[in-house]
Protein backbone atom coordinates (compact mmCIF):
# COMPACT_ATOMS: atom_id res chain seq x y z
CA UNK A 1 0.00 0.00 0.00
CA UNK A 2 1.15 3.24 -0.81
CA UNK A 3 1.76 5.54 2.04
CA UNK A 4 1.31 9.42 1.89
CA UNK A 5 3.06 9.50 5.45
CA UNK A 6 6.08 11.90 3.33
CA UNK A 7 3.63 14.62 3.66
CA UNK A 8 3.96 17.70 5.94
CA UNK A 9 0.74 19.60 6.54
CA UNK A 10 3.38 23.04 5.77
CA UNK A 11 6.86 23.09 5.04
CA UNK A 12 8.89 22.77 8.71
CA UNK A 13 10.68 26.41 9.17
CA UNK A 14 14.49 24.82 9.74
CA UNK A 15 16.55 27.92 11.34
CA UNK A 16 20.13 27.87 12.02
CA UNK A 17 21.06 26.98 15.60
CA UNK A 18 23.64 29.62 17.41
CA UNK A 19 24.58 30.05 20.78
CA UNK A 20 21.60 28.35 22.22
CA UNK A 21 18.74 29.66 20.00
CA UNK A 22 17.18 29.48 17.19
CA UNK A 23 17.65 32.32 14.46
CA UNK A 24 17.33 33.48 10.85
CA UNK A 25 19.86 34.51 8.68
CA UNK A 26 21.40 37.91 9.08
CA UNK A 27 19.85 38.70 5.29
CA UNK A 28 16.84 36.77 6.09
CA UNK A 29 17.36 35.10 3.18
CA UNK A 30 15.74 31.04 2.64
CA UNK A 31 15.57 27.66 0.46
CA UNK A 32 13.21 25.59 -0.24
CA UNK A 33 13.83 21.86 0.68
CA UNK A 34 12.05 19.22 -1.33
CA UNK A 35 11.76 15.73 -0.47
CA UNK A 36 12.44 12.99 -3.28
CA UNK A 37 9.48 11.25 -2.79
CA UNK A 38 7.38 13.46 -5.01
CA UNK A 39 9.44 16.78 -5.10
CA UNK A 40 6.98 18.99 -2.89
CA UNK A 41 8.55 21.60 -0.51
CA UNK A 42 8.59 20.09 2.79
CA UNK A 43 10.86 22.57 4.47
CA UNK A 44 11.75 26.46 4.68
CA UNK A 45 15.67 26.71 5.62
CA UNK A 46 17.69 29.19 6.69
CA UNK A 47 20.35 30.02 4.00
CA UNK A 48 23.41 30.89 5.96
CA UNK A 49 26.16 33.49 4.43
CA UNK A 50 29.66 33.76 5.45
CA UNK A 51 28.64 36.15 8.07
CA UNK A 52 26.09 33.26 9.43
CA UNK A 53 28.86 31.03 9.72
CA UNK A 54 30.73 33.80 11.18
CA UNK A 55 28.36 34.57 14.12
CA UNK A 56 28.15 30.10 14.93
CA UNK A 57 32.07 30.31 15.17
CA UNK A 58 32.13 33.54 17.43
CA UNK A 59 29.40 31.44 19.40
CA UNK A 60 31.77 28.07 19.54
CA UNK A 61 34.42 29.94 20.35
CA UNK A 62 33.12 32.03 22.97
CA UNK A 63 31.48 28.74 24.64
CA UNK A 64 35.11 26.95 24.26
CA UNK A 65 36.76 27.76 27.64
CA UNK A 66 33.72 26.52 29.57
CA UNK A 67 33.36 23.17 27.64
CA UNK A 68 37.21 22.76 27.18
CA UNK A 69 37.78 22.52 30.74
CA UNK A 70 34.84 20.24 32.04
CA UNK A 71 36.16 17.10 33.21
CA UNK A 72 35.33 14.70 30.58
CA UNK A 73 32.85 12.78 33.15
CA UNK A 74 31.13 15.77 33.21
CA UNK A 75 30.91 15.98 29.47
CA UNK A 76 30.06 12.38 29.43
CA UNK A 77 26.88 12.60 31.35
CA UNK A 78 25.71 15.18 28.91
CA UNK A 79 26.38 13.21 26.01
CA UNK A 80 24.63 10.44 27.32
CA UNK A 81 21.23 12.54 27.84
CA UNK A 82 21.60 13.38 23.88
CA UNK A 83 21.74 9.50 22.88
CA UNK A 84 18.41 9.13 25.17
CA UNK A 85 17.10 12.34 23.38
CA UNK A 86 17.93 10.95 20.20
CA UNK A 87 16.30 7.26 21.24
CA UNK A 88 13.25 9.20 22.85
CA UNK A 89 12.38 10.86 19.88
CA UNK A 90 13.60 7.81 17.33
CA UNK A 91 10.41 7.79 14.75
CA UNK A 92 9.85 11.39 14.62
CA UNK A 93 13.83 11.89 13.42
CA UNK A 94 14.19 8.53 11.29
CA UNK A 95 10.76 9.65 9.58
CA UNK A 96 12.39 13.25 8.73
CA UNK A 97 15.67 11.48 7.43
CA UNK A 98 13.58 9.34 5.14
CA UNK A 99 11.25 12.44 4.01
CA UNK A 100 14.78 14.44 3.74
CA UNK A 101 16.61 12.33 1.56
CA UNK A 102 14.52 8.82 0.19
CA UNK A 103 16.33 6.46 2.41
CA UNK A 104 13.70 3.51 3.28
CA UNK A 105 11.94 4.57 6.91
CA UNK A 106 13.26 0.89 7.99
CA UNK A 107 16.53 1.62 7.75
CA UNK A 108 16.22 5.12 9.38
CA UNK A 109 14.26 3.49 11.70
CA UNK A 110 16.90 0.53 12.62
CA UNK A 111 20.16 1.74 11.73
CA UNK A 112 20.58 5.45 11.21
CA UNK A 113 19.18 7.35 14.48
CA UNK A 114 19.91 4.53 16.70
CA UNK A 115 23.55 4.60 15.23
CA UNK A 116 23.59 8.47 15.61
CA UNK A 117 22.61 7.64 19.51
CA UNK A 118 25.52 5.07 19.79
CA UNK A 119 28.07 7.52 18.33
CA UNK A 120 27.47 9.88 21.17
CA UNK A 121 27.79 6.79 23.71
CA UNK A 122 30.53 5.40 22.44
CA UNK A 123 32.88 8.89 22.05
CA UNK A 124 31.53 9.95 25.43
CA UNK A 125 32.58 6.91 27.24
CA UNK A 126 35.68 6.77 25.21
CA UNK A 127 36.64 9.90 26.15
CA UNK A 128 36.00 9.34 29.67
CA UNK A 129 38.25 6.38 29.63
CA UNK A 130 41.04 7.55 27.36
CA UNK A 131 44.48 7.81 28.58
CA UNK A 132 48.07 9.41 27.97
CA UNK A 133 51.60 8.13 28.31
CA UNK A 134 54.09 9.02 30.36
CA UNK A 135 57.93 7.86 30.10
CA UNK A 136 60.07 7.45 33.31
CA UNK A 137 63.90 8.74 32.95
CA UNK A 138 64.53 10.05 29.89
CA UNK A 139 68.09 11.15 31.58
CA UNK A 140 68.08 10.90 35.60
CA UNK A 141 66.41 12.21 37.55
CA UNK A 142 63.34 13.48 35.34
CA UNK A 143 60.44 11.99 33.93
CA UNK A 144 57.94 12.88 30.52
CA UNK A 145 54.70 12.88 30.40
CA UNK A 146 52.22 13.46 27.54
CA UNK A 147 48.98 16.30 27.59
CA UNK A 148 45.91 16.28 25.37
CA UNK A 149 43.93 19.54 24.58
CA UNK A 150 41.29 19.93 22.74
CA UNK A 151 42.26 21.80 19.09
CA UNK A 152 39.64 24.44 19.28
CA UNK A 153 36.63 25.02 17.40
CA UNK A 154 36.19 22.43 15.15
CA UNK A 155 34.28 22.77 11.68
CA UNK A 156 31.64 19.77 11.04
CA UNK A 157 30.78 19.45 6.94
CA UNK A 158 28.80 16.33 6.02
CA UNK A 159 26.71 15.15 3.32
CA UNK A 160 23.24 14.24 2.33
CA UNK A 161 23.24 10.29 2.08
CA UNK A 162 23.27 9.45 6.03
CA UNK A 163 23.08 13.26 6.94
CA UNK A 164 22.50 12.56 10.82
CA UNK A 165 24.50 9.26 11.26
CA UNK A 166 27.82 10.90 9.48
CA UNK A 167 27.27 14.37 11.33
CA UNK A 168 26.94 12.53 14.49
CA UNK A 169 29.97 10.49 13.44
CA UNK A 170 32.19 13.93 13.78
CA UNK A 171 30.26 16.12 16.13
CA UNK A 172 30.41 13.62 19.13
CA UNK A 173 33.76 12.87 19.12
CA UNK A 174 34.54 16.74 18.57
CA UNK A 175 32.05 16.92 21.50
CA UNK A 176 33.13 14.59 24.39
CA UNK A 177 37.10 15.43 23.61
CA UNK A 178 36.16 19.08 24.70
CA UNK A 179 35.89 20.93 21.17
CA UNK A 180 32.79 23.13 20.30
CA UNK A 181 31.56 22.58 16.89
CA UNK A 182 29.93 24.38 14.07
CA UNK A 183 28.07 22.25 12.02
CA UNK A 184 27.01 22.77 8.37
CA UNK A 185 24.73 19.83 6.98
CA UNK A 186 24.37 19.63 3.32
CA UNK A 187 21.95 21.89 1.64
CA UNK A 188 19.99 18.75 0.26
CA UNK A 189 19.22 16.98 3.71
CA UNK A 190 18.89 20.10 6.50
CA UNK A 191 16.33 18.92 8.75
CA UNK A 192 17.69 16.18 11.30
CA UNK A 193 20.92 18.32 11.84
CA UNK A 194 18.57 20.83 13.41
CA UNK A 195 16.28 18.31 15.59
CA UNK A 196 19.95 17.35 16.83
CA UNK A 197 20.44 20.94 18.00
CA UNK A 198 16.67 20.35 19.57
CA UNK A 199 18.31 18.00 21.40
CA UNK A 200 21.42 18.57 22.83
CA UNK A 201 19.54 21.82 23.84
CA UNK A 202 17.36 19.69 26.09
CA UNK A 203 19.91 17.49 27.31
CA UNK A 204 21.38 20.79 29.15
CA UNK A 205 24.48 21.12 26.33
CA UNK A 206 25.98 24.94 27.57
CA UNK A 207 24.48 27.43 25.11
CA UNK A 208 27.50 28.03 22.01
CA UNK A 209 29.04 24.29 22.20
CA UNK A 210 27.03 22.96 19.31
CA UNK A 211 25.99 25.30 16.83
CA UNK A 212 24.45 24.49 13.47
CA UNK A 213 24.45 27.05 10.22
CA UNK A 214 22.17 25.62 7.33
CA UNK A 215 23.01 26.34 3.44
CA UNK A 216 25.61 26.11 1.21
CA UNK A 217 28.64 25.23 0.43
CA UNK A 218 30.84 27.45 -2.50
CA UNK A 219 31.08 30.80 -1.58
CA UNK A 220 28.12 30.31 1.43
CA UNK A 221 28.38 29.40 4.65
CA UNK A 222 30.32 26.16 4.40
CA UNK A 223 33.48 28.07 2.64
CA UNK A 224 33.09 30.83 5.65
CA UNK A 225 33.64 27.98 7.83
CA UNK A 226 36.74 26.68 5.81
CA UNK A 227 38.02 29.88 5.96
CA UNK A 228 37.64 31.65 9.36
CA UNK A 229 40.85 32.03 11.47
CA UNK A 230 39.17 30.70 14.24
CA UNK A 231 37.86 27.53 13.34
CA UNK A 232 40.76 25.22 14.35
CA UNK A 233 40.16 22.09 12.57
CA UNK A 234 37.55 20.68 9.88
CA UNK A 235 36.09 17.37 9.38
CA UNK A 236 34.60 16.95 6.25
CA UNK A 237 32.67 14.14 4.20
CA UNK A 238 31.74 14.90 0.44
CA UNK A 239 32.59 14.43 -2.67
CA UNK A 240 37.00 14.54 -3.67
CA UNK A 241 36.80 17.65 -5.78
CA UNK A 242 35.28 19.30 -2.79
CA UNK A 243 38.14 18.07 -0.63
CA UNK A 244 40.67 19.65 -2.98
CA UNK A 245 38.86 22.74 -2.33
CA UNK A 246 38.20 23.16 1.04
CA UNK A 247 41.93 22.40 1.53
CA UNK A 248 43.21 25.34 -1.18
CA UNK A 249 40.54 27.62 1.30
CA UNK A 250 42.09 26.60 4.66
CA UNK A 251 45.53 26.39 3.66
CA UNK A 252 45.21 30.33 4.78
CA UNK A 253 44.90 29.73 8.07
CA UNK A 254 46.68 26.28 8.56
CA UNK A 255 43.66 24.06 9.78
CA UNK A 256 44.16 20.75 10.60
CA UNK A 257 41.15 18.61 8.24
CA UNK A 258 40.20 15.36 7.99
CA UNK A 259 38.63 13.83 5.03
CA UNK A 260 36.30 10.96 4.23
CA UNK A 261 35.64 11.66 0.47
CA UNK A 262 34.67 9.44 -2.81
CA UNK A 263 34.98 6.10 -3.64
CA UNK A 264 34.86 3.13 -6.18
CA UNK A 265 35.06 0.32 -3.90
CA UNK A 266 35.99 -3.57 -5.24
CA UNK A 267 33.89 -6.38 -4.51
CA UNK A 268 36.63 -9.14 -5.17
CA UNK A 269 34.21 -12.53 -5.70
CA UNK A 270 36.41 -15.68 -5.57
CA UNK A 271 35.07 -19.37 -7.35
CA UNK A 272 35.87 -21.22 -3.82
CA UNK A 273 33.39 -18.30 -2.17
CA UNK A 274 30.03 -19.16 -0.43
CA UNK A 275 27.87 -17.90 -3.63
CA UNK A 276 24.68 -17.61 -2.09
CA UNK A 277 26.38 -14.92 1.09
CA UNK A 278 28.56 -13.30 -1.65
CA UNK A 279 25.69 -12.66 -4.19
CA UNK A 280 23.11 -11.52 -0.92
CA UNK A 281 26.50 -9.35 0.39
CA UNK A 282 27.52 -7.71 -3.50
CA UNK A 283 23.99 -6.69 -4.23
CA UNK A 284 23.72 -5.07 -0.12
CA UNK A 285 26.94 -3.60 -0.61
CA UNK A 286 26.11 -1.42 -4.32
CA UNK A 287 22.07 -1.28 -3.47
CA UNK A 288 22.06 -0.56 0.02
CA UNK A 289 20.84 3.40 0.50
CA UNK A 290 19.87 3.15 -3.27
CA UNK A 291 23.54 2.69 -4.05
CA UNK A 292 24.09 6.53 -2.30
CA UNK A 293 27.16 4.87 0.03
CA UNK A 294 30.30 6.08 -0.26
CA UNK A 295 32.03 2.80 0.12
CA UNK A 296 29.52 0.81 -1.98
CA UNK A 297 31.32 -2.15 -3.52
CA UNK A 298 30.30 -0.71 -7.28
CA UNK A 299 32.96 -2.72 -8.81
CA UNK A 300 32.13 -6.29 -8.66
CA UNK A 301 35.01 -8.54 -9.76
CA UNK A 302 34.23 -12.07 -10.12
CA UNK A 303 36.15 -15.31 -10.83
CA UNK A 304 36.03 -16.87 -13.89
CA UNK A 305 33.91 -20.38 -13.53
CA UNK A 306 31.68 -18.31 -11.10
CA UNK A 307 31.12 -15.47 -13.31
CA UNK A 308 27.82 -16.61 -15.22
CA UNK A 309 26.01 -18.31 -12.36
CA UNK A 310 26.91 -15.48 -10.09
CA UNK A 311 25.55 -12.93 -12.52
CA UNK A 312 22.71 -14.98 -13.07
CA UNK A 313 21.86 -15.29 -9.37
CA UNK A 314 22.11 -11.24 -8.60
CA UNK A 315 19.51 -10.97 -11.18
CA UNK A 316 17.36 -13.32 -10.10
CA UNK A 317 17.42 -11.70 -6.37
CA UNK A 318 17.52 -8.03 -7.53
CA UNK A 319 14.74 -8.62 -9.11
CA UNK A 320 13.04 -9.36 -5.82
CA UNK A 321 14.09 -6.12 -4.08
CA UNK A 322 11.21 -3.59 -3.99
CA UNK A 323 11.57 -0.20 -4.96
CA UNK A 324 9.34 2.34 -4.13
CA UNK A 325 7.95 5.20 -1.40
CA UNK A 326 10.32 4.72 1.37
CA UNK A 327 7.65 5.20 3.95
CA UNK A 328 6.09 1.64 2.24
CA UNK A 329 6.85 -1.79 4.42
CA UNK A 330 9.04 -3.78 2.29
CA UNK A 331 10.65 -1.38 0.08
CA UNK A 332 14.26 -1.51 -0.10
CA UNK A 333 15.43 1.37 -2.45
CA UNK A 334 13.95 4.55 -2.60
CA UNK A 335 14.23 7.27 -4.61
CA UNK A 336 17.47 9.30 -5.24
CA UNK A 337 18.22 12.45 -3.57
CA UNK A 338 17.40 14.90 -6.12
CA UNK A 339 15.94 15.43 -9.59
CA UNK A 340 19.68 16.18 -10.73
CA UNK A 341 21.32 13.63 -9.27
CA UNK A 342 18.65 11.39 -10.83
CA UNK A 343 19.84 12.63 -14.41
CA UNK A 344 23.28 12.50 -13.46
CA UNK A 345 22.95 8.51 -13.03
CA UNK A 346 20.81 8.57 -15.93
CA UNK A 347 23.68 9.40 -17.65
CA UNK A 348 26.28 7.29 -16.83
CA UNK A 349 23.45 4.19 -17.19
CA UNK A 350 23.43 5.96 -21.40
CA UNK A 351 27.28 6.04 -21.01
CA UNK A 352 27.80 2.52 -19.96
CA UNK A 353 26.11 1.05 -22.99
CA UNK A 354 27.83 3.73 -25.11
CA UNK A 355 31.08 2.39 -23.85
CA UNK A 356 29.92 -1.38 -24.61
CA UNK A 357 28.83 -2.93 -20.83
CA UNK A 358 25.86 -5.53 -21.45
CA UNK A 359 22.98 -4.55 -19.36
CA UNK A 360 21.70 -7.62 -17.20
CA UNK A 361 18.28 -5.80 -15.12
CA UNK A 362 17.13 -2.24 -14.80
CA UNK A 363 18.26 1.30 -15.83
CA UNK A 364 15.18 3.28 -16.41
CA UNK A 365 13.29 5.68 -14.28
CA UNK A 366 10.06 4.19 -12.69
CA UNK A 367 6.97 6.23 -13.43
CA UNK A 368 3.91 4.06 -12.45
CA UNK A 369 1.11 6.29 -10.98
CA UNK A 370 2.80 8.62 -7.74
CA UNK A 371 6.17 7.31 -8.69
CA UNK A 372 6.00 9.55 -11.76
CA UNK A 373 6.33 12.59 -9.19
CA UNK A 374 9.62 11.30 -7.86
CA UNK A 375 12.85 10.08 -7.85
CA UNK A 376 13.08 6.42 -8.63
CA UNK A 377 15.13 4.45 -10.56
CA UNK A 378 14.90 0.71 -11.27
CA UNK A 379 18.99 -0.99 -9.51
CA UNK A 380 20.62 -1.88 -12.54
CA UNK A 381 23.64 -4.10 -13.01
CA UNK A 382 26.18 -4.28 -16.19
CA UNK A 383 28.05 -7.07 -16.75
CA UNK A 384 31.48 -7.49 -18.97
CA UNK A 385 32.70 -4.05 -17.92
CA UNK A 386 36.23 -3.67 -17.30
CA UNK A 387 38.55 -0.33 -15.81
CA UNK A 388 39.06 1.08 -19.15
CA UNK A 389 35.01 2.56 -19.07
CA UNK A 390 34.45 5.62 -17.44
CA UNK A 391 31.65 3.97 -15.52
CA UNK A 392 34.14 1.86 -13.64
CA UNK A 393 36.73 4.60 -12.64
CA UNK A 394 34.12 7.43 -11.74
CA UNK A 395 31.76 7.26 -8.89
CA UNK A 396 28.21 7.13 -10.06
CA UNK A 397 26.54 7.12 -6.11
CA UNK A 398 23.45 5.26 -7.31
CA UNK A 399 22.04 2.08 -7.94
CA UNK A 400 24.18 1.12 -10.86
CA UNK A 401 26.68 -1.90 -10.08
CA UNK A 402 29.34 -2.91 -12.87
CA UNK A 403 31.05 -6.98 -12.89
CA UNK A 404 33.74 -8.18 -14.56
CA UNK A 405 35.50 -11.34 -14.69
CA UNK A 406 39.26 -12.51 -13.52
CA UNK A 407 41.33 -15.70 -13.95
CA UNK A 408 43.95 -15.21 -11.20
CA UNK A 409 44.03 -13.45 -8.08
CA UNK A 410 46.33 -11.72 -9.00
CA UNK A 411 44.74 -10.14 -11.84
CA UNK A 412 42.18 -9.46 -9.07
CA UNK A 413 44.59 -7.30 -7.07
CA UNK A 414 45.49 -5.57 -10.18
CA UNK A 415 41.93 -4.83 -11.19
CA UNK A 416 40.61 -4.14 -7.55
CA UNK A 417 43.90 -1.09 -7.69
CA UNK A 418 43.20 0.12 -10.90
CA UNK A 419 41.05 3.48 -9.53
CA UNK A 420 41.85 6.38 -8.05
CA UNK A 421 39.91 5.74 -5.29
CA UNK A 422 40.87 3.56 -2.16
CA UNK A 423 38.09 3.88 0.15
CA UNK A 424 36.82 0.36 1.06
CA UNK A 425 37.65 -3.54 -0.60
CA UNK A 426 35.25 -6.62 -0.12
CA UNK A 427 36.95 -10.02 -0.39
CA UNK A 428 34.57 -13.40 -0.79
CA UNK A 429 36.10 -16.26 -0.10
CA UNK A 430 36.43 -19.45 1.83
CA UNK A 431 40.12 -19.84 1.53
CA UNK A 432 41.91 -18.20 4.54
CA UNK A 433 45.29 -17.95 2.74
CA UNK A 434 43.49 -16.19 -0.31
CA UNK A 435 41.43 -13.65 2.42
CA UNK A 436 44.73 -12.58 4.04
CA UNK A 437 46.40 -11.78 0.78
CA UNK A 438 43.95 -9.83 -0.78
CA UNK A 439 43.29 -8.07 2.39
CA UNK A 440 46.51 -7.21 2.44
CA UNK A 441 47.02 -6.27 -1.28
CA UNK A 442 44.24 -4.26 -1.86
CA UNK A 443 44.87 -0.88 -1.42
CA UNK A 444 41.72 0.70 0.62
CA UNK A 445 41.08 1.99 4.06
CA UNK A 446 38.94 -0.69 4.74
CA UNK A 447 38.61 -3.93 3.76
CA UNK A 448 35.89 -6.19 5.05
CA UNK A 449 36.20 -10.39 4.43
CA UNK A 450 32.96 -12.35 4.01
CA UNK A 451 30.69 -9.18 5.10
CA UNK A 452 30.48 -5.79 4.41
CA UNK A 453 29.11 -2.59 6.42
CA UNK A 454 30.44 -3.43 9.33
CA UNK A 455 31.75 -0.96 11.55
CA UNK A 456 33.79 -0.97 15.13
CA UNK A 457 34.01 2.24 15.79
CA UNK A 458 37.60 1.47 17.59
CA UNK A 459 39.27 0.74 14.24
CA UNK A 460 40.64 3.88 11.87
CA UNK A 461 37.83 4.76 9.07
CA UNK A 462 39.06 6.63 6.09
CA UNK A 463 40.34 5.71 2.73
CA UNK A 464 43.30 5.72 0.19
CA UNK A 465 44.46 7.90 -2.62
CA UNK A 466 41.28 10.13 -3.81
CA UNK A 467 39.24 8.43 -1.11
CA UNK A 468 40.48 10.69 1.68
CA UNK A 469 43.02 12.21 4.24
CA UNK A 470 43.73 10.98 8.27
CA UNK A 471 41.30 8.45 9.88
CA UNK A 472 38.55 9.14 12.31
CA UNK A 473 37.38 6.57 14.73
CA UNK A 474 38.57 5.71 18.73
CA UNK A 475 42.17 6.96 18.90
CA UNK A 476 42.38 8.15 15.44
CA UNK A 477 39.31 10.83 16.63
CA UNK A 478 41.15 11.70 19.60
CA UNK A 479 44.20 12.61 17.79
CA UNK A 480 42.37 14.62 15.45
CA UNK A 481 39.98 16.61 17.74
CA UNK A 482 43.45 17.19 20.36
CA UNK A 483 46.48 18.84 20.13
CA UNK A 484 49.26 16.82 21.96
CA UNK A 485 51.58 18.83 24.38
CA UNK A 486 55.24 17.36 25.44
CA UNK A 487 56.15 18.09 29.15
CA UNK A 488 59.56 17.15 30.64
CA UNK A 489 60.25 17.68 33.70
CA UNK A 490 63.60 17.53 35.58
CA UNK A 491 62.91 16.73 39.72
P1 LIG B 1 29.52 17.43 -1.52
O1 LIG B 1 31.00 17.43 -1.49
O2 LIG B 1 28.83 18.03 -2.68
O3 LIG B 1 28.92 18.19 -0.24
C1 LIG B 1 29.24 17.79 1.07
C2 LIG B 1 29.10 18.98 2.01
O4 LIG B 1 30.10 19.94 1.67
C3 LIG B 1 27.77 19.69 1.92
O5 LIG B 1 27.40 20.10 3.22
C4 LIG B 1 28.09 20.89 1.05
O6 LIG B 1 27.24 22.00 1.23
C5 LIG B 1 29.50 21.21 1.50
N1 LIG B 1 30.32 21.95 0.54
C6 LIG B 1 30.28 21.88 -0.82
N2 LIG B 1 31.23 22.69 -1.35
C7 LIG B 1 31.88 23.28 -0.31
C8 LIG B 1 32.95 24.20 -0.20
N3 LIG B 1 33.57 24.70 -1.28
N4 LIG B 1 33.36 24.58 1.03
C9 LIG B 1 32.77 24.08 2.15
N5 LIG B 1 31.74 23.21 2.10
C10 LIG B 1 31.31 22.80 0.89
O7 LIG B 1 29.09 15.90 -1.32
P2 LIG B 1 27.62 15.30 -1.32
O8 LIG B 1 27.09 15.29 -2.72
O9 LIG B 1 26.81 15.93 -0.25
O10 LIG B 1 27.90 13.80 -0.84
C11 LIG B 1 28.24 12.76 -1.69
C12 LIG B 1 29.74 12.52 -1.68
O11 LIG B 1 30.16 12.27 -0.34
C13 LIG B 1 30.15 11.30 -2.48
O12 LIG B 1 31.33 11.59 -3.19
C14 LIG B 1 30.43 10.26 -1.41
O13 LIG B 1 31.30 9.23 -1.79
C15 LIG B 1 31.01 11.10 -0.32
N6 LIG B 1 30.88 10.43 0.97
C16 LIG B 1 32.03 9.94 1.56
C17 LIG B 1 31.94 9.25 2.77
C18 LIG B 1 33.16 8.69 3.45
O14 LIG B 1 33.05 8.33 4.62
N7 LIG B 1 34.30 8.59 2.78
C19 LIG B 1 30.69 9.08 3.38
C20 LIG B 1 29.57 9.57 2.74
C21 LIG B 1 29.67 10.27 1.54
Amino acid sequence: MVTDAHKVAQPLEVRHFIGGEFVDSLDGKTFDSLTPIDNSVVAHVAEGSAADADRAVAAAKGAFDRWSTMSPAARKKILHAVADGLEARLEEIAAWETRDMGKPLADSRTKDVPRAAYNFRFFADYADLAGLHAYDKPWEGSFGYELREPIGVAAAISPWNFPLMLLTWKVAPALAFGCTVVAKPAEQSPVTASLLAEVCRDAGMPDGVFNVVQGFGPDAAGEALTRNPDVAAVTFTGESATGKAIMGAAAGTLKKLSFELGGKSPAVVCADADLDAAVDGALLGVFLNQGEVCLAGTRIIVQRPVYDEFCARMVDRLAQWKVGNPFDDGVRVGPLVSQEHLDKVLGYIELAEEEGAKRLIGGSRLTDGDLALGNYLEPTIFADTHNGMRVCREEIFGPVATVMPFDEIDDAITMANDSPYGLAGMVWTQNLNTAHRLARSIKTGNVWVNCFFVRDLRLPFGGYKESGVGREGGEYSYEFFTESKAVVMKL
